[in-house]
């Protein structure tokens, strides 16, 4: 699984597959037009890699040029081919043989003919590495197909998405994560773990609380959380790899989960990188940042009130809660702003009753 831009793909047919398949084109072309030396003619940008590896696969002596076409846009191909770049030869009583990555709709291929139609070739001829049979519009002959493929989007092999993915080896083809997972964001005191007990049955997810997976490792003596100590009995932070690597496993422990709810992690930017690339592996995304939002005040009288019961120490101290709560918001803000600028940020007022608060949540894990 791999990301290019916002979305994700597979590998649908590998390197392998599209080198016998391309030896087989060039040995049948060959065969048919042994006795002279063609000009193949490969369609930019796509078909560089095909055209490369064809003409090597190809076993006789043959020429190659490229024109330039485009069509596509995003997704969606446009349906108006512009010429970018022209043929140059003098293509006169020659068997040009074009070389395309891929026919959709036809569209392309039609403008090809259209180019060659008042040259005076000896034959013109199409060969095609991928062939979309439900897409084709167009009645025009194609000679060689290497490939047939559903109407689905692909990349790879000098195909691209928005420019990307033109140098993968293998062809990939769109995808959509199967897991939702959550960032869930508060405040100390803003009843994150009384929200996250509600939504992780509500929605069959599994919470992966931080705190809890450190004490767990720690307490078992793991090899992580023998690493984690050794940094903590010296008073250091814990390198960011080490948690990542905690999570990753407590992850990996819960494989058959419909996704997870991420409880104080990741904390910083470089934390969020990493859990996208270790998601994006497993085919994966988080799918919403949501943040209890709570003003300080309130957050200040809820937090003295639970140190008069708790006995937590850092619970009574008016001025330490001020702190955590500055370092909080020093510390979310650039994370609600990595969130936010892929469209995943959701503030919830977090002021209210539980069950008002389970609400608005609710609201917005619906939409995930
Ligand atoms: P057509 O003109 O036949 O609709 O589309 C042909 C051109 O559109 C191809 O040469 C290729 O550049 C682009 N194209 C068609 N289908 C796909 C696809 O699934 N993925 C990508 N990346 N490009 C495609
Ligand atoms: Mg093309």
């Amino acid at each position: 699984m791999i990301k290019l831009h916002d979305k994700y793909f597979e590998s649908y047919i590998s390197a392998n597959k599209l080198n016998t398949t391309i030896a087989k084109m060039a040995q049948l072309v060959y065969k048919e037009c042994a006795d002279e030396i063609p000009l193949f003619v490969g369609i930019l940008n796509g078909s560089f890699m095909f055209a490369a590896d064809f003409v090597r696969a190809y076993p006789g002596q043959c020429e190659i040029s490229f024109v330039k076409l485009a069509s596509y846009q995003g997704t969606e191909s446009a349906g108006k081919v512009k010429k970018l770049v022209g043929l140059s030869e003098d293509v006169t009583n020659r068997t040009v043989i074009i070389l395309e990555d891929i026919i959709d709709t036809g569209t392309t291929l039609e403008e090809i003919y259209t180019i060659f139609r008042h040259k005076k070739l000896k034959q013109l001829k199409i060969a095609t590495l991928l062939y979309k049979p439900d897409v084709y519009k167009k009645g025009l002959h194609i000679d060689y197909i290497g490939l047939h493929v559903p109407d689905k989007f692909v990349v790879g092999y000098g195909l691209d998405y928005n420019g990307l993915g033109r140098n993968l080896s293998d062809i990939f083809t769109l995808t959509k994560p199967t897991m939702t997972n959550i960032v869930l964001f508060g405040p100390p005191g803003a009843g994150k773990g009384t929200q996250a007990d509600v939504l992780k049955d509500k929605y069959a997810l599994k919470h992966i609380s931080t705190g809890d997976v450190f004490r767990y490792n720690i307490k078992n003596e793991t090899p992580l959380g023998n690493l984690a100590k050794s940094y903590m009995d010296k008073g250091d932070l814990v390198p960011d790899e080490v948690t990542i690597n905690m999570l990753k496993q407590e992850v990996e422990r819960h494989k058959d989960a419909n996704g997870f709810i991420f409880d104080g992690f990741p904390r910083t930017e470089d934390q969020a990188k990493a859990l996208d690339t270790f998601l994006a592996e497993k085919g994966a995304t988080i799918n919403g940042m949501v943040a209890l939002e709570v003003p300080e005040d309130l957050l200040v009288e809820r937090l003295l009130k639970r140190g008069e019961t708790s006995g937590r120490p850092d619970d009574q101290d008016e001025s330490k809660i001020r702190n955590r709560f500055n370092e909080y918001q020093n510390k979310t803000a650039i994370l609600k702003d990595y969130y936010a600028q892929q469209g995943k940020y959701y503030g919830i007022d977090g002021v209210g009753s539980i069950e008002e608060i389970t609400e608005r949540l609710t609201k917005v894990f619906d939409k995930l």
